[in-house]
């Protein structure tokens, strides 16, 4: 790979400076796609979900990790609360439902809320999805996770990447080891393992035998795989984002690898000229789209076709908005009447926005 991109306040790290290409010719590239493909077909019904990850919060207690926003605010800003109202975060809850998009994580920055609070969340939110949510709020002690469990399906430990050097450079506050003590207790709650990677931040193709290794140790269930988006003021602005054949490369090799994983992939933003080549690669689902303000764009509209293009049923729809008496559906939410009414107002603002 060439060297090509460049960071403010460059320091020395392994690969930092690398452009992302497409790691492989041609024909290897393409032969890998198929193999994936063939394994991803035998092993999953033919179909894409958009997945939304929901936040209840911009708050984060460590707020260092180079390639996140977060890493831009003041340091005195980390010890302020960001927090959506609990009405605003169930609209979207129900949103995602009534549009058939697939429920993501559900996150906050690292002691965004106490685990009282969580929990009550938690029983909002499984209230209006009728399952057990996936969270992803940092490493969560055993005596936590155990009250969170009765709402819960799984946890996602951020480990970002598994390459040791660079997560030590990159996120040089959050170790995985206490991710990986979470996966343990999760294993003795029987709850489901989740694990993020973020590529184009100094690790190489070749770290792919970490990975699998990571998945193999800690019988991870699924895994969001992100290409970096150089946010600006971040360590990595300016940087040119990985390509998504390299992501590609990376999604076929784990899914020929782990054929029954779940893989989902993260676009940029709405970036989702060829997305297909994301799902030819074995991805189950794609995120990080933003379906709310891109609802019915011509983004949207091409979000669509890339999974058609791919040979996939798309699963519920972020150009159509379904026919549903919205009001009704928050008359029978089992809440009282002051957060039934701030849930109404938020629901009906989103879906303006949506149809605008
Ligand atoms: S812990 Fe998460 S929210 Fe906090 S700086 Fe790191 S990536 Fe950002």
């Amino acid at each position: 790979m060439q060297s090509t991109a460049t960071f403010q306040g460059q320091q020395s790290t392994p690969a930092l400076a690398s452009a992302y290409e497409n790691p492989l010719p041609v024909n290897e590239f393409n032969k890998i796609l198929y193999d994936a493909n063939q394994v991803f077909v035998r092993n999953h019904p033919p179909t894409a979900a958009f997945e939304r990850a929901i936040f209840f919060g911009w708050h984060c207690a460590i707020n260092d990790c180079k390639f996140c926003y977060m890493s831009t605010q003041p340091k005195e800003a980390s010890g302020k609360l960001a927090l959506r109202s609990t009405s605003s975060i169930l609209a979207e809850v129900i949103i995602t439902k009534e549009l058939g998009w697939q429920s993501g994580f559900f996150s906050g920055g690292i002691n965004a809320k106490n685990p009282k609070q969580f929990r009550e969340l938690l029983s909002y939110v499984t209230a209006i999805t009728n399952e057990k949510v996936w969270v992803n709020i940092g490493p969560i002690a055993r005596r936590h996770l155990e009250l969170y469990a009765p709402y819960v399906c799984g946890v996602v430990g951020s480990i970002e990447t598994v390459n040791p050097a660079v997560h030590d450079f990159v996120c040089p506050s959050k170790p995985a080891s206490p991710y990986v003590k979470m996966f343990s207790a999760a294993d003795t709650l029987g709850l489901k393992k989740a694990m993020t990677l973020i590529l184009g931040i100094g690790e190489t193709i070749d770290d792919f035998l970490l990975l699998e290794k990571f998945i193999h140790e800690h019988r991870i269930d699924k895994l969001h795989i992100y290409n970096l988006i150089p946010h600006d003021g971040t360590y990595f602005e300016g940087a040119q984002p990985p390509s998504v054949e390299y992501q590609a490369v990376w999604i076929a090799k784990t899914r020929i690898a782990f054929p029954s994983l779940d893989i989902q992939a993260g676009i940029w933003e709405d970036k989702t000229e060829d997305m297909h080549l994301l799902l030819l690669a074995g991805a189950n689902s794609i995120s990080k789209f933003p379906a709310l303000r891109k609802f019915g764009s011509s983004a949207a509209h091409e979000f669509e076709a890339e999974v058609q293009r791919a040979g996939r049923m798309m699963q519920g729809s972020l150009t159509t908005m379904p026919k549903r008496d919205w009001n009704a559906i928050v008359d029978a939410l089992p809440f009282d009447t002051p957060l039934k009414e701030g849930i109404r107002e938020k629901l009906h603002t989103y879906i303006k926005t949506m149809q605008e």
